[in-house]
C-alpha cells in the first residue's frame, strides 16, 4: 500500500528554509540521513500480543522470500516466474527479480526495519509505506491481523518491495488475478509492481 507523505519534511523542501550560508550542515545532514541506524523495534502500541503476531507472519515472509530466491538463483524452471513476472525475454530482467528477491531477503534476514502498530487506518488498509523512508518503518494496521498467515506474510514482502532501496516497487495492481493478469500484458510492470512479488513468493516456488 501506499500513502502520501504530506506530513513529514522531505529534503527538496529544506534548501527554501535556509540561507545559502548555512548549506554545509545541511549536506553534513543529508550524509547522515543516508545512513539511516536501522535496528529492529516495535513502537509503543505494539502490545505483547501484537509483537507475537508480527512474529508469526515475519517467519511466513521469511519462508516465502527463501523459496522465491532460491527458485530465482537455480534458473532451471521458469513457469512460475512467466506467471508473476511475464514471459522471459531478457537475463535483465530475471536478473531484476532476482536482485528485488535478494535485497527483500537480505532486510528480512538481518531485521533492516522497524514496526509501528497502527490503530486508526482507512478501512481494508492492512499496512502501507513510505518508499523514500530509508529507516523502513513499516506500519501494520489491525486489518491485517484479520486475514489468514499466508496474505499476512506475503504483505509483508510486498511492503518490503515498495522501499526505493529494496525493490522500488509501485501499486499498479492489487490482487493475485490481477498481478496474473498484469504479467501476462505488461511484464515490465508487473516487475514493478508490489503485490507480483508478493503472490510470486507466497506460493513457495520450487523447481
Ligand atoms: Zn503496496
Amino acid at each position: 500500500m501506499l500513502k502520501s507523505n504530506s506530513n513529514s519534511s522531505s529534503s527538496s523542501d529544506l534548501p527554501l528554509m535556509i540561507s545559502p550560508l548555512t548549506s554545509a550542515p545541511i549536506e553534513l545532514f543529508s550524509v547522515v540521513r543516508s545512513k539511516p541506524h536501522l535496528q529492529m523495534s516495535f513502537d509503543r502500541n505494539c502490545n505483547a500480543d501484537l509483537q507475537n503476531r508480527f512474529w508469526t507472519l515475519f517467519n511466513y515472509a521469511a519462508s516465502f522470500t527463501n523459496y522465491a530466491y532460491t527458485y530465482l538463483t537455480k534458473a532451471n524452471c521458469d513457469s512460475h516466474y512467466v506467471t508473476y513476472f511475464g514471459q522471459y525475454q531478457s537475463s535483465a530482467r530475471w536478473s531484476l527479480a532476482t536482485r528485488n528477491f535478494l535485497n527483500i531477503k537480505t532486510n528480512l534476514d538481518r531485521q533492516l526495519f522497524s514496526i509501528t502498530c497502527e490503530q486508526n487506518c482507512n478501512q481494508y488498509v492492512v499496512a502501507f509505506v513510505y518508499p523514500n523512508d530509508r529507516t523502513h518503518l513499516i506500519h501494520l494496521c489491525p486489518w491485517l491481523y484479520q486475514q489468514d498467515l499466508n496474505f499476512q506474510g506475503a504483505t509483508f514482502v510486498h511492503e518490503l518491495s515498495h522501499y526505493d532501496d529494496i525493490a522500488a516497487t509501485r501499486d499498479h495492481v492489487y490482487g493475485d488475478a490481477q498481478a496474473i493478469q498484469l504479467a501476462r500484458n505488461f511484464p515490465d510492470k508487473a516487475l514493478n509492481n508490489a503485490e507480483n512479488h508478493g503472490f510470486f513468493a507466497r506460493a513457495r516456488p520450487t523447481c
